[in-house]
This record gives structure tokens, sequence and C-alpha cells, in this order.
């Protein structure tokens, strides 16, 4: 495996991050190239605002909106001896520091992409690579349903719905296949999953009657959740949400899931939910590279840090390593995984090391978070806060809509997020949501192919028809019937979904 020596010697010392979300964003966006050289290595080149990733679901934002390049969060990666690197960071020694990534070539350019490994070293290094959906290990999960953490699986969830709209308007389609098409069912009743829930709620009551009017009556969204929906917001605000849900007919069913099929969510009662899409929200659990690193976990899987946010292992402090964000919690304190606490550990990490990369250098005060409050969109113009400092009130309905809006607007990271999140927001209030449907251009291939042997077929059978009436002889089967096996056509995991 080659190693690749960070360019620009050793005139500065290199800081490795890995990660381009919350935590890795807010670190890049004040870290002092003037001290250091940056490297950022991560899966994906933009910044992601999750809080407002449910939106796009539905076509009421696009996706682009609420994503930032991560050269525009630092300018300096631009040029070397600065870099961003796409790849999938594996593993890390910590004695040799030295990093193992894995990078792949570009896909859909030939049939042999390459794939390449290769070693980098690092001075400093903050590991901010997040977490990934926890599925409990329930059968089916990682293989029907769709989890909500990424642009790619937004966009998979958005062609599943318009692609079931689609299906259940064509005249072949049955009344029990068009209620099974249109039958959506959300796991995990926290704050991703209740937005989810009332986004598409709105969707339903705003855009359907203009769009498939003949539909409105059989779409269903049903919410699963084993405990309380919303069960972090105090009682009041947890009523207050059952209510509004039960208000835009969104069914609440207080249950556990056993599996999930193709075309169905099985429950531990027995009960089986018949369904066209299924949403899987119901938190984080470890990902691949925390399970590779040799340092100390938490029961959860969570890399375990210090005060000072550096990981901890056999109980000590790794030199010039740190962990920010949701792959790591405190072994005294641990966290919530929230983009507020993302943020700020990403914050006071980049003033960490400026401070520890100055001459002189000034070392630092431990990290400490105060929790502000919690939102949630609830749908329409309706939404709950719960403020917990300086002051512990609630607010609820338009007030706490007006709040949950402009919060989330005044955070989106530049002017141009918040230019496109408005624009957006206004078109999709003038115009409805976009339900344009355009497909990969190996769903599109696929699709034109079988479409075309279906064709090929049903001329034949009608050749065949019109040949028997001629000759009286015993007709040929009434329908041409072609099967669609999906071979591994797509690069695009949600596309095989
Ligand atoms: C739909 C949704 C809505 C949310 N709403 C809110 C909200 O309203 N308020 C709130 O406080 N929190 C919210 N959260 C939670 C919040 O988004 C997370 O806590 C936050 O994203 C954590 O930031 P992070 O930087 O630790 O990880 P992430 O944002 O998940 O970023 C991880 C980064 O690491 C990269 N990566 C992962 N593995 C590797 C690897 N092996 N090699 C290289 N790169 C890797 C990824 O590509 C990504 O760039 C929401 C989450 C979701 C999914």
């Amino acid at each position: 495996m080659p190693h690749v020596q960070p360019a620009g010697g050793a005139s500065k010392p290199t800081v490795v991050i890995i990660g381009t979300g919350w935590a890795g964003a807010c670190l890049v966006r004040t870290l002092d190239a003037a001290h250091c050289n940056i490297v950022v290595l991560s899966q994906r080149n933009h910044m992601l605002f999750t809080p407002l990733l449910p939106q796009t679901c539905t076509g009421t934002l696009e996706f682009r909106s609420i994503c930032e390049p991560v050269t525009r969060i630092q300018p300096a990666l631009a040029s070397l001896p600065n870099a961003f690197y796409r790849t999938m960071v594996f593993d890390v020694d910590f004695d040799l520091r030295s990093i193992g990534c894995i990078s792949v070539g570009v896909l859909g350019a030939g049939k042999n992409v390459p794939v390449k490994s290769f070693d980098y070293r690092y001075d400093y290094l903050v590991l901010a690579h997040g977490a990934r959906p926890n599925t409990f290990n329930i059968p089916g999960v990682e293989e029907h349903a769709f989890f909500l953490r990424e642009i790619s699986e937004a966009r998979g969830i958005r062609r599943r719905l318009v692609q079931n709209i689609m299906q259940a308007r064509l005249p072949t389609t049955e009344s029990e296949e068009q209620l099974r098409l249109l039958h959506i069912v959300v796991v995990g009743g926290g704050p991703t999953g209740v937005e989810f829930a009332a986004d598409l709620a709105d969707f339903l009551t705003q855009d359907i009657p203009k769009i498939a009017p003949a539909l409105q009556a059989k779409f269903h969204v049903t919410l699963v959740e084993a405990n309380e929906v919303l069960g972090t917001f105090d009682v009041t605000l947890r009523n207050y949400c059952a209510k509004r849900l039960n208000k835009i007919g969104i069914e609440v069913k207080k249950a556990v899931v056993a599996e999930v099929l193709e075309d169905s969510v099985v429950l531990t009662s027995g009960e089986v939910l018949r369904c066209g899409l299924v949403v899987w929200s119901t938190g984080v659990g470890a990902s691949p590279l925390n399970r590779s690193l040799k340092c100390d976990k938490n029961p959860q899987g969570r890399l375990c840090i210090d005060d000072h946010l550096h990981v901890l292992r056999d109980g000590k402090p790794l030199d010039r390593v740190w962990a920010i964000g949701d792959c790591a919690a405190d072994v005294k304190q641990p966290l919530p995984t929230l983009a507020a606490v993302a943020s700020r550990q990403g914050k006071y990490m980049a003033s960490t090391l400026n401070g520890l990369l100055a001459s002189p250098p000034s070392p630092s005060a431990p990290f400490k978070y105060v929790h502000l409050g919690s939102m949630a969109s609830l749908g329409g113009t309706v939404a709950l806060a719960e403020f917990k400092a300086p002051a512990t009130f609630d607010i609820k309905g338009f007030r706490a809509f007006l709040i949950w809006r402009s919060a989330y607007f005044t955070m989106l990271g530049s002017i141009r997020s918040r230019l496109y999140v408005a624009v957006n927001w206004i078109g999709s209030w003038l115009f409805g949501r976009d339900v344009t449907y355009i497909a990969e251009i190996s769903e599109a291939k696929l699709w034109a192919r079988l479409a075309s042997d279906g064709a090929t077929k049903e001329t034949a059978r009608r050749r065949l028809v019109a040949q028997a009436q001629k000759n009286r002889v015993v007709m040929p089967p009434p329908e041409a019937s072609v099967t669609a096996v999906p071979p591994s056509f797509s690069n695009d995991a949600s596309l095989q979904k």
C-alpha cells in the first residue's frame, strides 16, 4: 500500500480531519491555515444541513440547497498543500500516525473501476466521521427500508414516492395494489421521523389534490414507535404532538417491528402493514470505522473521549488524536447525537488547534456543552419548541413555527444556501412541490429495456392472436408477461431497493 506523505513538507504540521458533517465542517471553517496544512478526508465533498433533509424528500426543498461544498466552507482547501480527498477511511494506526484510505475511480466511465488504497500520515488527527442508522439487527431493514441521513437516501425516498404515485395511477393497477403503493410507513417517532411524516402529510393534503385527486383518499401514513412519540420532549408537548399528528391524518402505532419485507412491515404482534415505502429513522449506531478503530468504545460503540475531546486508549488520552460529533461520547457524560453538540465541538476543536499551533501555544479549557433546547416542525405552520437555557419554557403552534423556520434559516452556513432555501420555500408555496421524476441513467436504460422487451412480446402475441382468429385455432394466453428482475444495474444503492 503506498504511503502518501502530505505535500508541503515539514514546514507546517498536517492536521487531518475525517468527515465533512456538522463537526468536521464547523472545525474546518475556522481552523487557521496559516499555522498548519489542512487535509480533509471524507466520503462526500460537502456538508449537509440535516435538519432540513426531510423536506427534500417531498420536493419542498431541492437537494443542493442544503449542501455546502467543503471548498466553499474553507477556501484554503482548494490549493496544495491543503487538500480535500474523497475517500473512505477504513482504519487508523495510532502508533504510526497513519490513516488507511480507499478510493474508487470514476463510476460509469468504463467496465473496470479502479479501487485503490493508500495510507495518509498525520501530525494531528480529528475523527469526525459520524454514525450510521441503528437497525437493531432487525431482518430486512438494510435491504428494504430507506434511511434518512444522506442526500442519496433522501433522493431514493423522493424517487420511490413519485414512482409509487405514477404506478398507482396506471389503468392496470388494481385498487388493492394502489392502497399498498400509497401506504407509507415511518419507523421511529423521534423528531426526524415526526418531521418527515408531517411534511408528507402536507404533501398529501396540499399537492395530491392538484396532481392526482383520485388517489387522495387512498394515501395513508403510519408512524410506528415502540415507546413515546417525541419521547425526549416534556409531556405537554408530547400530547400536543399526538393531537396534531391525529389531526393531519397520521396514524400512530405503538408497536415493535419484527421484520421488513419488500412489500410490508411485520410487527412483533403479528400484524402485517402492507406498504409501498418504509422510512427507517430510529436513531444511530456505530459506523464501520468505529468498529475497526483500536481504542476505547462505550456500550453503544461510540469512541470514548475525555473532557478535552481526546480519544482514549486503555483509559489514557491518545497523543494528538481527538474525536467530535456523533462518532464519540465523553466517558463521564455522554452527550446526545445532535448537530448542536457536533457543531459546538467542531468550533471548540478549531480554537484548541489554533491555540496549540500558535506560537507560543496556548492550552484550552475543557469542552462544556449547555443544551439550549429542541424543536420539531409538525406540518403546515405548526411546530413545537422546548427551551432549556437561559430559562425553561415551551412554545407551540404558529409562534414555534416562526422560531423553527427562522432559527434554521439563520443557521444555514452561507448566503448562497439561504437564498436557495428561501427561493425553494416560496416556490413550493406558490407553485406546489416539485414532483418531476428524473431517473438515473442506469435506471432509465433498464426501464426502457424492460418496456421494449414487453412491447416486442406483446406485438408477437397480438400477431398470433390475429393469426389465430384468421385460422380459428386455439388462442394464446391473454396477456404478455414481462418480469422485471433488475440486474445489478446501478451504482446507487437506493435504486436497487
Ligand atoms: C434527517 C436528520 C435531521 C436532523 N435534525 C437535527 C436537528 O434538527 N437538530 C440537531 O441538533 N440535530 C439534528 N440531527 C442530528 C445531526 O444531523 C447529527 O447529530 C450530526 O449530523 C452529527 O454530525 P457529525 O459531523 O458527527 O456526523 P455527520 O453529519 O453524519 O457527518 C459524518 C461525515 O463523515 C463522513 N464519513 C463517514 N464515515 C467515513 C469514512 N469511513 N471515511 C471517510 N468519511 C466518512 C461522512 O461522509 C460525513 O461527511 C438530524 C439528523 C438527521 C439525519
